[in-house]
């Protein structure tokens, strides 16, 4: 049954989402490496309509000091959202979304970083939604993967992270809010593209087993896409071939 306000459709006729985009076409995408000065390392993403600051620190002497690990740096994620990022203000503070998302955030990052470098060191990321429209998760991972990387934190690669989706029957890239709430699926997605390795996969929804397929290898695409912007902001930032 459809849900009241719901639009009647979020594909039209000639084939296009509400946004225009084809199918299997992100947002656009616009992306900063090192605009906070005091951070370590810091990146700011827009994809579509949501605004997202990421911010690194360390690696670092861990405190307090029984938290340290002799044989690797810890590392931390804070993913929060501001109370004026979604039409009706949220209240501060965390809640179990924002705890959710911070663990799996970490968890993309842990098999990225060479965390071993660093024993009893810290490495914290802060992910700050300002404005959110859907798929903060994956841009926030994608920025905060940025964030490291002005850090100077070294990586096995970059993690780049988009969602994929089910509106209207069909297999989609990137949903915005008004698709992630009237659709049927979405699956957050992040990986390392040049090594071909998921480090996050979840799924609100349903697919088949083939429209799994189908979205699990659009949202390889969006991220390859992604880790190209990526690697343009970096060289953009720090020059290099
Ligand atoms: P993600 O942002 O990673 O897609 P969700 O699927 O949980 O995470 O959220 C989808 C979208 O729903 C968010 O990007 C945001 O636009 C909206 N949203 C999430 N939490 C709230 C909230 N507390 N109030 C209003 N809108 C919210």
């Amino acid at each position: 049954m459809a849900k009241v306000g719901a639009p009647e459709k979020l594909i039209t006729k000639d084939g296009l989402r509400l946004d225009g985009r084809r199918l299997d076409e992100p947002r656009p995408v616009k992306l900063e490496v090192g605009i906070l000065k005091r951070a370590d390392g810091s990146a700011y993403i827009e994809q579509g309509r949501n605004k997202i600051l990421a911010a690194v620190y360390g690696p670092r002497e861990l405190h307090p000091r029984h938290l340290q690990k002799p044989d690797t740096a810890l590392v931390r994620c804070r993913y929060n959202m501001s109370p004026f990022s979604v039409p009706e203000r949220r209240r501060p503070g965390p809640d179990r979304r924002t705890i959710e998302i911070s663990k799996v955030a970490r968890e993309a990052f842990e098999q990225a970083i060479f965390a071993e470098h660093y024993p009893r060191a810290g490495i914290d990321i802060f992910i700050e939604v300002l404005e959110a429209d859907a798929g903060t998760r994956c841009a926030g991972i994608t920025a905060a993967s940025l964030a490291l990387a002005d850090a100077g934190i070294p990586m096995k690669d970059l993690v780049s992270a988009i969602a994929v989706g089910k509106i209207d029957g069909q297999v989609v890239l990137d949903l915005t809010g008004i698709e992630d709430n009237y659709g049927q699926t979405d699956m957050p997605v992040a990986m390392m593209p040049r090594r071909n390795e998921i480090t996050l996969l979840q799924m609100d929804g349903h697919f088949t087993s083939e429209e799994f397929e189908q979205a699990l290898e659009l949202a390889i695409k969006g991220c390859k896409i992604l880790y190209e912007k990526q690697r343009e902001a970096l060289k953009t930032k720090y020059g290099g071939p």
